[in-house]
């Protein structure tokens, strides 16, 4: 007889666990952590911490001065001499301020658990737990040392965390993101848009309108003229975005302004294109006499491009399809810390997270039934790593 397929067997383990999963996520989820307040995300972190620790592995908690802090998991069987890294990467901070809870509070009902925070990404974290327990009942040795990453500032981008990401996704063959998935089917997300964020400003010169018009130098219509040439640059089957999205300048009617100012938003799909936007935005010169431009910023996170992730999302089409499941990818014009470790050049699978909808919305859920099967997904994944 034909051994069962090993996604098979991890999902067999853990079906029976859904209760553990929901109460473990419920610990999770009723300790709020904001990215921006230190001592709450802290709080989080340690019941997160405690339930790792109920495991044989490592835990290190990596501390931040300012931001919660960032929590490292490692875990190898000891009889084998690992041959390689893999990291599980996602982040426990959300966009909730404390006291969300008291609005939106944890429940379950009609088949969904919702509550902030479960979506994006307490769920993913509850999945990886799991998956870990999977493999550590699993009779099959591994042959990597698997590291786990949580992070508490994915949010608001990803500062105090971004060299720690960068440094273990460099010593990892591959990374698997437990950022949440997308629609009802749960796609994985195989291609992600990078991201960035660029200010032009002018400096013109004051003067007034009605008495003295020749000697002023109009910041805002510069400001317009540029806003109008980069608005060309636009590409949308391309994946090229620019959005102004906020746009401030001078101080009356009747007096011509100084100084203006943009702030864009920047997407692009490919890492050429990324280029070719920041070299083009750094190239922008002045159309009337006498101004000043000044551009800064530029992109923060490179694109998630679909060749880092197509090795590794064939391989779990293949492991889901064990488990009878189709599973679907996608491309999101949103970033995440798999853009940071697919720019270091390794393979990174995201999306594998949850399954539900609402992120970023008092609608935040995660469809229950599918926890199992994706923990049983991750495991399989790591396994055959
Ligand atoms: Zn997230």
């Amino acid at each position: 007889m034909r051994a069962p397929h090993p996604a098979k067997l991890f999902l067999k383990l853990l079906a029976p666990r859904l209760p553990q999963m929901l109460s473990t996520l419920r610990n999770f989820v009723i300790v709020e952590s904001p990215s921006l307040e230190k001592s709450a995300a802290d709080r989080c972190n340690r019941i997160v911490s405690a339930e790792w620790r109920k495991r044989d592995v490592r835990v290190e908690r990596i501390p931040q001065r300012h931001r919660g802090d960032h929590l490292r998991i490692t875990w190898w069987p000891a009889k084998s001499r690992p041959s390689g890294q893999l990291l599980v990467l996602g982040h426990y901070d959300t966009v909730y301020e404390t006291g969300t809870l008291a609005k939106t509070s944890f429940r379950i009902a009609g088949g969904k658990v919702y509550g902030p925070g479960t979506f994006d990404m307490k769920a993913g974290i509850v999945q990886a737990v799991f998956a870990l327990d999977a493999l550590q009942q699993s009779a099959e040795p591994l042959r990597k040392r698997i590291v786990f990453l949580w992070t508490s500032d994915e949010e608001i981008g990803s500062d105090s965390s971004r060299k720690l990401i960068e440094t273990e996704a460099r010593s990892s063959d591959a990374v698997f993101v437990l950022e949440p998935s997308f629609g009802p089917r749960g796609l994985l997300k195989t291609a992600r848009k990078g991201v960035g964020e660029a200010e032009i400003i002018v400096h013109g010169r004051a003067s007034h309108a009605g008495l003295a018009p020749e000697r002023g130098v109009n910041a805002i219509h510069e400001l317009a003229r540029q806003i109008a040439r980069i608005q060309e640059w636009k590409d949308l089957p391309s994946g090229v975005t620019l959005n102004a999205g906020l746009i401030e300048g001078g101080t009356r009617s009747n007096v011509i302004p100084e100084r203006a100012r943009a702030v864009l938003d920047l997407r692009a799909l490919r890492i050429a294109d990324m280029q070719r936007l920041e070299r083009r935005l750094h190239a922008l010169r002045p159309t009337l006499p006498g101004v000043r431009l000044e551009i800064r910023g530029g992109f923060n996170r490179a694109p998630l491009e679909r060749k880092m992730s197509a090795t590794l999302f064939q391989r779990a089409q293949s492991l889901a399809a064990q488990m009878g499941l189709s599973l679907g990818e996608c491309t999101v014009g949103g970033g995440s810390d798999g853009n940071l470790t697919a720019a270091c050049g390794i393979p990174t699978l995201d999306g594998l997270g949850a399954v539900g909808d609402g992120a970023h919305s008092p609608r935040e859920h995660v469809i229950v039934k599918t926890m199992p099967a994706r923990a049983a997904l991750l495991a399989a994944l790591l396994q055959s790593s």
